[in-house]
């Protein structure tokens, strides 16, 4: 038996047969379980135990290095007095110091009766299910799966909190990213991906929206601030590129939008501290059901967060193994038909150049082009296309 089980740490197992390994079944005893407390609001002990039992769940994956962390927040609005807010981060350690973090929130609201009555808001019941036991549940999925074999990078897997009284649990953890010199080239969050439709039975089960920012060059925030720069747009278009008719029935529409009108989420916080992060959302959100004691796991569709959490877990598969993303990638501007590329870049890894019409919002045609740090592509013109480098399965950069 353990001879067995040293060869399965060992083996290579193909994309296909990774993405074969989420199971719907487990996905949604695990969101029940979640939905079954009645409430996970971060002022109330419930979030402390969701937070053990999710914690729990990640400690009994072989590999896993498991922390519930706490931070602080202060006496607000959403915020009944000070306390200190679990967060459980899981970290399976990769060959190199890089990360990709994956994550949803396990924390939840009810602001049905809030005009009314502020405390209604952590009394009354928020099972949250699909806001977002299912973002949080996918994340341990795609744990589970990957921790069988050896990664190039460093993998967190997060239970975000504080998520609903103004992404607390996410700040705190980019802060503390950016503190200790995390070195985070990705975070996917999910934030309400686990069902098709709505209650006016609008339906979309064949899309997840994927959200990116794009800051222009110079940006600043309302303060004056310079907004660190980052790379989420390009991390959203490789989404898309990597997953793109991977999964039977689910495809990623990009949403050139940090997020939807009125709305935030955590991938907020990673982009305000300079990481690329992007944000999944399922297209037709029942707004009757969110933050109220309706969020059920009777009215998730319990296929369509499995490919939700495919879509997650192909694209993690090749960030997890992706090696250093080139720089001072540049195009040459003299007059031809032919595009000629330079970058920057350790030549003991390979790289591939992908390439777009300028009106074209993803990537149309790429090509390896091995250990090398300048590529021609003959009969593509400049002119027409837009060119980017990555490294394999790494978030590319575009061509300036
Ligand atoms: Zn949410």
């Amino acid at each position: 038996m353990l001879a067995v089980l040293a060869l399965t740490m060992t083996l290579q197992i193909s994309p296909d047969d990774m993405i074969k390994q989420v199971d719907p079944k487990r996905l949604r005893a695990n969101v029940e379980k979640l939905a079954s407390w009645h409430d996970r609001n971060t002022n109330n002990p419930t979030v402390d135990e969701a937070a053990e039992w999710i914690a729990g769940e990640y400690r009994k994956i072989p590999g896993l290095q498991v922390e519930i962390w706490h931070y602080p927040v202060k006496k607000g609005p959403r915020i009944k007095d000070d306390r200190e807010v679990p967060e459980v981060i899981a970290i399976l350690p990769g060959a190199t110091d890089h990360r990709v973090v994956i994550g949803g929130h396990i924390d939840t609201i009810n602001m049905s009766q809030v005009r009314e009555d502020r405390s209604t808001q952590w009394t009354l019941g928020s099972p949250g299910a699909d806001d977002d036991a299912s973002g949080a549940c996918m994340a341990l999925e795609v744990a589970r799966i990957m921790a069988q074999q050896k990664w190039n990078n460093t993998l967190v897997f997060v239970a975000f909190s504080g998520e609903e009284q103004g992404l607390f649990g996410s700040a705190a953890l980019a802060k503390r990213a950016k503190d200790e010199g995390w070195k985070i080239d990705a975070v996917l969050s999910s934030d309400i991906i686990g069902s098709s439709k709505d209650l006016q039975g609008f339906s979309d089960p064949h899309h997840i929206r994927v959200f990116s920012e794009e800051l222009p060059p110079g940006a600043r925030d309302r303060q004056g601030e310079l907004l660190p720069h980052h790379n989420s747009r390009e991390l959203a278009r490789v989404v898309e590129f990597f997953t793109r008719d991977q999964v039977r029935d689910l495809n990623v529409k990009l949403i050139f939008r940090s997020d939807r009108f009125g709305r935030g989420g955590d991938h907020t916080s990673f982009n305000r501290q300079g990481f690329s992060a992007v944000r999944f959302t399922e297209p037709y959100e029942d707004y009757t059901h969110e933050h109220t004691a309706d969020d059920k796991p009777e009215f998730m569709d319990w296929n369509y967060l499995a490919n939700v959490t495919k879509i997650n877990l192909l694209a993690m598969m090749q960030l997890a193994n992706a090696q250093l993303a080139p720089e001072n990638v540049r195009v040459d501007t003299s007059q031809s038909h032919d595009t000629h590329l330079t970058w920057s870049g350790p030549v003991t890894q390979e790289y591939i150049a992908y390439w777009r019409e300028t009106t074209a919002p993803t990537w149309q045609f790429s090509k390896r082009v091995g250990p090398v740090t300048s590529t021609v592509i003959p009969k593509v013109s400049k002119d027409d296309y837009v060119f980017a480098v990555g490294s394999i399965g790494g978030v590319p950069v575009e061509a300036r």
